[in-house]
């Protein structure tokens, strides 16, 4: 999970990669093998950013983008786990409901 310091770092390389990656979709653009080698490349520079900051070697960089942890709610008091929005009334987990817990941060911020 990344915090909002990391997540920063993260969005910038993903942001970044998404500008590269456009032109590079657009159909018009060059040859498909191109095109695919053009972006996995960039692929990999977000997946090397990502395992500079956390560690781990991340392969499938959409899956970086639910790796925020501001995206999560509150961990659960009962089994430990993250609400999985900071909206979700319930634990996903062990279905604990969110009003039983004991901290009640707002969730502004
Ligand atoms: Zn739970």
């Amino acid at each position: 999970m990344l915090d909002e310091q990391e997540w920063e770092r993260m969005a910038s390389a993903l942001s970044d990669f998404e500008q590269k990656v456009k032109p590079i979709k657009h159909p018009a653009a060059c040859d498909h093998a191109e095109a695919q080698r053009l972006v996995g490349e960039l692929e990999r520079e977000v997946s090397d950013r990502y395992f500079e900051i956390t560690g781990y070697r991340e392969t499938n960089i959409h899956a970086i983008r639910h790796h925020r942890l501001a995206d999560f709610g509150p961990e659960c008091s009962r089994c430990g786990h993250l609400f999985r929005t900071p909206q979700a009334g319930f634990c996903a987990n062990c279905g604990l409901k969110k009003n039983l817990t004991t901290d009640s941060a707002d969730g502004h911020g």
